[in-house]
């Protein structure tokens, strides 16, 4: 009932006050925090914010939560490597996982093979490589809800509403499935052949099964952040939705297997809103493999058009790859692979016609989820050399995401704050940046925005009436859409915020 009142309340307020005022209190207090970082990083924090769209699970998990949960589950590691050793006993030179908590040595080897903490590059071992390798030492150590809960958590300690976490469920069940029938019927450049064959070896079943395992990963994170208790942790606030992963450093029967099932579980469960191509875009079978990836989203979107995909593309750059690498990978997500959000983008600028490409994403609000840490270190490209700004000023919706965040040792609040530091952000840049956030997520329903450039509502939550939600159709519109609840909900908390800061609250 009080949380009724306060929503009416906060609607109420829509009328009077606008966190795109220049002068309102927010703008203000961010312009004076913005000359001092610590400042700006305490403003951030508390800010209001929409979610992270760009977050892969295993990645954006903490070691110290991994170890943490991999101790209670009776792992075991190898000290030197920092791998984790699935099953007991820990026969030396193996050590159990809970000796990780108390020896600060075993700590500090794991923490930082484990994530990108004291990490300095040498000769065969670039940030790249010991990015990309963390994944597989400390993988199988914590369950995907324990990892989902210290993600959920972080993000509601930072005011975000909302996150769209990668992760690939079913995944021994479709490699299986995919090299069975790849040994029955080897893959031979024909989707459609593929997928009758991968119906008939029983790909809806593993649809099914994945509900099941669903509901196990979120009971799990649930559980662990206490929601529903008088304990409950901040995450539990915070919507969490799911993309499913394709990796496409696979055979070509795992990579369209896998399309196929990210399709068919995004029709069948709602809490998976779309699926993602991921693994590194540089890896030799990624590189030669890129185009024939194209046509199988294609043939997926032929299938099943509503599918939401979102695609890893332009995460090159000069020397990494060769020149040719770079001219193709983003146009091609757009046109070939129907993504609506391309993840990194960096290589933008070494496209074939890159402004024609640029118009292409304003005209299309094809959204580019940028993830300016993680190219720093995996990249290496950063401040002026990251195309960031040139999407904005060519009217390319925008996203700031994480991508990893654990193994990085960021959390969103920085890379906001690295974008204001580096790109001079100012209040209604930020604020749009934050809409975005929402305005394109995955999740169901239609936008409060009418114009998501202006920031106009829509007709039945716009003008005199929205000063209630109940009044003026707004409420039903609220109530048929996820989407425009979250949104809802971030503006309210925008001008709650820019109250409280007003009366020095904040
Ligand atoms: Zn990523």
């Amino acid at each position: 009932m009080a949380k009724c009142r306060w929503a009416a309340i906060a609607g109420m307020l829509l009328l009077f006050a606008s966190p795109n005022a220049n002068s309102a209190p927010a703008a203000d207090a961010f312009a004076a925090a913005k000359k001092l970082p610590p400042l700006l990083r305490a403003f951030l924090y508390r800010m209001p914010k929409g979610g992270d769209l760009h977050n892969h699970l295993s990645g954006a998990a903490y070691a110290e939560a991994i170890i943490r949960a991999g101790a209670a589950a009776g792992r075991c590691v190898d000290p030197v490597s920092g791998a984790v050793v699935w099953t007991p006993p820990c026969a030396a030179p193996n050590r159990p996982m809970k000796d990780a908590l108390t020896d600060p040595a075993l700590n500090r080897t794991l923490v930082n093979a484990w994530s990108m903490r004291d990490f300095v590059a040498t000769s065969g071992n670039s940030g790249h490589d010991h990015f990309f390798a963390a994944f597989s030492l400390f993988g199988g150590a914590a369950s995907a809800g324990d990892m989902a809960a210290d993600v959920a958590d972080r993000a509601g300690r930072q005011h975000m509403r909302y996150i769209e976490l990668m992760i690939t469920f079913q995944s021994t069940g479709l490699s299986k499935l995919a090299d069975r029938v790849d040994a029955a019927h080897p893959w031979a450049g024909d989707p459609a052949a593929f997928e009758a064959a991968l119906n008939d070896a029983g790909l809806t079943d593993l649809v099914k099964a994945a509900t099941p395992e669903i509901d196990a990963v979120e009971q799990r994170m649930r559980t662990a952040m206490q929601c529903g208790t008088k304990d409950a942790h901040a995450g539990c606030g915070v919507t969490v939705r799911w993309l499913q992963q394709v990796s496409r450093t696979g055979s070509a029967a795992r990579v369209f297997t896998q399309t196929m099932f990210g399709g068919l579980l995004q029709k069948s469960d709602k809490r998976v809103v779309g699926l993602d191509y991921v693994a590194p875009e540089d890896d030799p079978r990624a590189l030669a493999n890129y185009t024939d990836h194209m046509r199988m989203l294609d043939y997926l979107h032929g299938r099943i058009p509503d599918t939401n995909i979102s695609l890893h593309a332009g995460e090159l750059t000069m020397g990494l790859v060769r020149p040719e690498e770079l001219l193709f990978h983003i146009r091609q997500a757009v046109e070939l692979g129907h993504a609506k959000r391309i993840g990194h983008g960096v290589d933008i600028m070494y496209e074939d016609e890159p402004f024609a490409l640029l118009k292409e994403m304003a005209r299309r609000r094809v959204a580019v989820e940028v993830n300016l840490t993680s190219n720093a270190q995996i990249l290496g490209v950063q401040g002026a050399d990251h195309p960031f700004p040139i999407y904005r000023s060519h009217g390319v919706p925008v996203v700031l995401s994480t991508d990893d965040e654990g193994i990085e040792r960021i959390d969103r609040t920085h890379e906001l704050q690295r974008a204001v530091l580096t790109y001079g952000l100012d209040w209604n840049a930020l604020v749009g940046l934050e809409r975005n956030t929402l305005e394109y997520a995955f999740v169901e329903g239609a936008s409060l925005w009418a114009d998501p450039v202006s920031w106009r509502r829509v007709p039945q939550c716009n003008g005199p009436s929205a000063a209630s939600k109940t009044a003026g159709g707004c409420a039903a519109f609220l109530d048929r859409s996820e989407k425009a609840r979250l949104q809802w909900a971030l503006e309210a908390d925008l001008i709650r915020f820019d109250r409280e800061v007003a009366a020095g609250l904040r």
